[in-house]
């Protein structure tokens, strides 16, 4: 399909997987080399940028965040910004204050998330680039439901700059895309130094030597409470390995176990601090009463337009980091991290990637979702938050496909900056791979 025939269909493509936020009009693709969309936490000069928050309606930034203007320097149109769970909270997409996209292979099932819009919009248009935002597993979880490659590089390899923040020591923006090569070429777009994220400046130089994925660990916290689809999918996947030369090796990483607890205390500790910037003064939002008192005002505009995700995390969040509460709470958590960090550390010496199934289901309906607790919610992450809490790079590649015809995806795990490793799996991998693209059209 040409841009050209990419962009005239888009607003139809859109009504039926409802995978922007916002988009382009425009149809003619100038001189542009490629086509690309962005979550739509990523600030964007020409389009409104919500991060799914109500609150921020009507927010036009005035830049953009450095990863979307690199990919513009690049050669690249910005088609769309992506659906996505409020701030990121959520791991289906259906937390938005706005469209929750669909599946690209069944209508009545999740993309997962929070990069939910962006997995579909790699799904479904061809040659397309997205970029995603990972702070627990939403680059990942939404690749895997969606039978897309996904990559969260190592946490500070591309700058965070015009990112609206979830948790800041957590955020890492990456890429989603059918084809395993996009993987390197376009983290090379928008790796590196940038003055204006600190977080961003000392970092080793991406290297692109191709590097050979010789061993694997597979951790046996990693292959517990499987379906029996994702299960028999990554188990042939693992044979495929075998085959393909790769040592697997089963290993123990008994941290991995109180990662998912760690993440949830560290990500709403985050969070809760930087939702106090939306107060509807400065951002989007700004109707009220302004006769009222500050207090009633700023809690006036948050009681209406933060979500129920997103108003839950700012309580947990203010509670674990409460005087009397955070010794128990956010300090341990910050514990944990560290052990998580030093048991992928130890791992990663005699292997070049630790590898899982990326979710332990395929895309749930939309029906079930609706009948998952917030704790069932939290519980699904258990397999992609730890690489994210320790800062690791992490990439879901498909691997399969369930009876129920939806895709299923695994995770490798590499050694911090050391992307280099996973992009040449992931090209290895599309060799031997039968990749079944959803029946799509408008
Ligand atoms: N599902 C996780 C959460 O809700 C991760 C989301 C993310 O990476 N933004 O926090």
């Amino acid at each position: 399909m040409s841009m050209k025939s990419t962009l005239e269909t888009l607003e139809s493509v859109n009504s039926k997987y409802g995978m922007f936020h916002a988009k382009t009009s425009d149809t003619d693709p100038g001189d542009a080399k490629f086509l690309f969309s962005a979550k739509d936490n990523l600030t964007s000069k020409d389009m409104e940028t919500c991060a799914g928050s109500r609150i921020l309606e009507g927010y036009f930034p005035a830049f953009d965040a450095t990863a979307i203007a690199r990919m513009r320097e690049a050669g690249g149109k910005l088609i769309g910004k992506t659906n996505m769970d409020e701030f990121g909270f959520g791991t289906f997409s259906t937390n938005s204050g706005f469209e929750i996209p669909r599946n690209p292979y069944d209508l009545e099932r999740a993309c997962g998330g929070s990069s939910g819009g962006s997995a579909c919009a790699a799904a479904v248009f061809e040659d397309h680039v997205s970029l995603g935002v990972s702070t627990g597993g939403s680059i990942c979880c939404p690749a895997s439901f969606c039978g897309v490659y996904g990559i969260a590089p190592t946490y500070g390899r591309v700058s965070r700059y015009g990112l609206i923040d979830y948790g800041n020591s957590l955020d890492k923006i990456g890429v989603l895309s059918t084809k395993a090569g996009d993987l390197r070429k376009y983290i090379n777009v928008i790796a590196g130094r940038d003055e204006r994220d600190p977080t961003s400046c000392v970092q080793p130089e991406l290297r692109n030597e191709g590097r050979k994925m010789r061993s694997v660990a597979v951790p046996k916290e990693g292959v517990e409470g499987l379906s029996k689809d994702v299960e028999a999918a990554f188990n042939s996947a693992l044979d495929e390995l075998r085959r393909m030369g790769i040592d697997v090796e089963m290993v123990d990483m008994p941290s991995l176990k109180y990662a998912m607890p760690a993440y949830y205390v560290l990500a709403t500790s985050e969070a809760s601090t930087n939702l106090a910037r939306y107060v509807g003064m400065r951002y989007g939002r700004q109707d009220g009463d302004y006769t009222q008192k500050f207090d009633e005002f700023f809690s006036g505009v948050r009681s209406r337009y933060f979500g129920d995700e997103a108003k839950r995390r700012i309580l947990l969040g203010t509670f674990t980091r409460m005087a009397g509460y955070s010794d128990r709470y956010y300090s341990k958590a910050r514990e944990i991290r560290q052990v998580v960090i030093q048991d992928y550390k130890g791992v990663l010496k005699d292997h070049d990637a630790v590898l899982a199934p990326t979710m332990p289901f395929t895309a749930p309906r939309f029906d079930d979702i609706s009948k998952m607790s917030a704790l069932d919610n939290y519980k699904a992450d258990y397999l992609t938050v730890p690489a994210n809490i320790a800062g690791t790079p992490h990439m879901s590649v498909p691997c399969g496909y369930g009876s129920d015809g939806m895709p299923i995806g695994m995770q490798f795990v590499a050694d911090h900056w050391d992307e280099d490793v996973l992009f040449t799996m992931a090209e290895d991998w599309e060799k031997e791979f039968d990749m079944k693209k959803p029946e799509v059209g408008a």
